[in-house]
């Protein structure tokens, strides 16, 4: 099961992985924070993780 990990040292929480994310596997909390909502929903397309400005994000397979 592909599983994306945010590493928060260098998110900025610019909410891309949000925005492009198709499976809404990603939620923000608050206005401080970006966390992995529904990892189970995860189809690994990888989108967040190439389009993550920080490079903030990896998928896991
Ligand atoms: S790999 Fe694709 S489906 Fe999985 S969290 Fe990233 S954008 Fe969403």
């Amino acid at each position: 099961m592909p599983k994306p990990i945010i590493d928060y040292e260098k998110c900025t929480v610019s909410k891309t992985c949000v925005e492009v994310c198709p499976m809404e596997v990603f939620e923000v909390k608050g206005e401080e924070k970006v966390v992995v909502e529904k990892p189970e929903e995860c189809i690994g397309c990888k989108a967040c993780e190439v389009q993550c400005p920080e490079g903030a994000i990896t998928v896991k397979d």
